[in-house]
């Protein structure tokens, strides 16, 4: 590259120089030198922007005729015309020979020289007519400064940084940078020498690479990085698995066993990512609201809309409860069946929603009876209640009943039968206790079929009254 960058700034050089040279008002001007033809012909800004440091018009005897430098060659003006005689008279011919004048043809020479520390490309062509045959009258010279320029621009456009410093020849302990073919060994930084072949100035041209050391790509490293590249996919595979794909699953769970088995429960764990926190957060209020509603609507599935006590279904549940109680851990217990007084009548005279009010009325006063007992009161149907009681001692029971007797008859709700005032109840009650063989083949039914009987009974002796009797085996059951 810093071969071609050379080849390009002297080819350029060499044919200006030509173009000037060979021409026939430049012959006329060496005969009669005048400043008007340097204004119009060789103006200093023509040079510089042909990026030409210096020239020199010499006539035969090798005097200067005329001259220009640039700035950057002005401190070495006496060097640059001592080179030129020097080199004419020495090893190396810059100004054309006495033989090549001989020949009245154009001849040309060029060539580098170290000039003050700095390399210089000189391109030197006899003066001659156009025709580029005739009389000989000089030579003209043109110098180019390789500079900081070309410097600057390999290092900006290449891996290389370079550079010109002043040396001195040596015997051959660095190349000679022009027999140099090929760079056959890899090194950070190359040196070769550009020296003058008729004095002992030289220049050091050093190429260096910007980058010291190339990278080391061997195939460790390269397992290395297939290794490296596949933890972290895995990491990356295992985070997200962690973060998203396990709580979605969880998420997913949640929800199937929830409709699997109407038992909905809540998702507890916490997520790293905010959509699926927020989603579960959602997804439990939802679950709030559904089981808030599930237990309503239980609660009515087992409640008495009119009363608001327990209904028959709720009855039977309880009841399940205690049989098995009592056929499994022997625990007695106690069941009446509550039937209003002549409450056909109640509803002739009163009307149906007066009836509703004292059976809502008659509930509600059979609840707080046994409040303080371990017992259930449901609403067994029409104008009909059961009670059950944890409970098997006869002489409780009885006098329960017979409190529940008077305590309805107080709430004097009327209703004229006959001689009576008030609102009555009838009470059947059946106490079953651990006494009774073969518990377990008995039902409830058979329970509340004896409490029915007692009920009768009660009807019988004329109403408002209590009729108990312990439970009675039954034959052939
Ligand atoms: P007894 O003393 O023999 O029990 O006579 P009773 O009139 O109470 O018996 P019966 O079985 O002949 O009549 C029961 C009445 O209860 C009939 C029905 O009008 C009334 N009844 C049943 N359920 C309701 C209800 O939910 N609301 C009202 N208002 N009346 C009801
Ligand atoms: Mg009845
Ligand atoms: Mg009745």
């Amino acid at each position: 590259m810093l071969h071609s960058a050379l080849s390009l700034s002297k080819n350029s050089l060499t044919t200006l120089c030509y173009d000037y040279a060979v021409w026939d008002d430049l012959v006329e001007y060496v005969h009669n030198p005048t400043d008007e033809f340097v204004q119009s012909n060789m103006p200093d800004n023509a040079f510089e922007a042909a990026n030409i440091d210096a020239v020199l018009l010499t006539d035969l005897n090798n005097q200067l005729v005329w001259e220009y430098q640039h700035e950057s060659l002005l401190n070495s003006r006496q060097s640059l015309i001592n080179l030129i005689t020097q080199g004419s008279t020495g090893l190396v011919n810059i100004l054309p020979s006495s033989a090549e004048i001989a020949l009245q043809k154009v001849s040309s020479r060029s060539g580098y020289l170290v000039l003050d520390g700095q390399l210089i490309y000189y391109s030197n062509t006899t003066i001659l007519p156009s025709t580029a045959t005739g009389e000989i009258v000089g030579s003209l010279t043109m110098i180019r400064l390789l500079d900081k320029a070309l410097v600057n621009d390999i290092s900006r456009y290449s891996l290389v940084s370079f550079s010109i410093t002043p040396a001195f020849k040596t015997s051959n302990e660095i190349d000679d940078f022009f027999s140099l073919k090929l760079i056959d060994s890899i090194s950070p930084s190359h040196s070769w020498l550009i020296s003058n072949a008729f004095d002992n100035q030289a220049v050091q041209v050093t190429l260096k690479h910007k980058k010291t050391s190339l990278p080391q790509l061997d195939w460790i490293a390269v397992i290395s990085l297939v290794l490296a590249a596949i933890l972290i996919i895995s990491l990356s595979m295992m985070m997200l698995s962690r973060w998203l794909i396990s709580p979605l699953i969880r998420f997913n769970q949640s929800i199937n066993d929830s409709s699997s088995d109407g038992l909905m429960s809540k998702i507890t764990s916490h997520h790293l990512i905010d959509e699926i926190e927020s989603m579960s957060y959602s997804f439990n209020q939802l679950l709030l609201k559904f089981n808030a509603q599930q237990n309503y609507l239980e609660t009515l599935t087992v409640q008495d809309a009119l009363t608001g006590i327990t209904n028959r279904r709720g009855l039977e549940t309880f009841a399940k409860d205690i049989m098995l109680r009592w056929h499994t851990e022997q625990k007695g217990f106690s069941t009446m069946m509550i039937d209003i007084d002549h409450f056909k009548a109640f509803n002739d005279q009163y009307g149906h929603l007066a009836g509703d009010n004292a059976l809502v009325a008659v509930a509600t006063s059979l609840a707080e009876q046994v409040a303080g007992y371990d017992a259930l009161v449901a609403r067994f149907g029409g104008e009909e209640f059961c009670i059950i009681f944890a409970e098997s001692d006869s002489g409780t029971i009885l006098k329960i009943a017979e409190n529940i007797c008077k305590a309805i008859e107080q709430l004097h709700i009327p209703n004229k039968v006959g001689n009576r005032h008030w609102v009555t109840v009838s009470i059947g009650g059946v106490v079953v206790n651990t006494l009774v063989a073969d518990a377990a083949k008995y039902h409830f039914s058979d329970v509340l079929q004896q409490a029915d009987e007692q009920l009768y009974l009660a009807k019988l002796a004329g109403r408002n009254t209590v009729k108990l009797q312990l439970f009675a085996p039954i034959k052939n059951h």
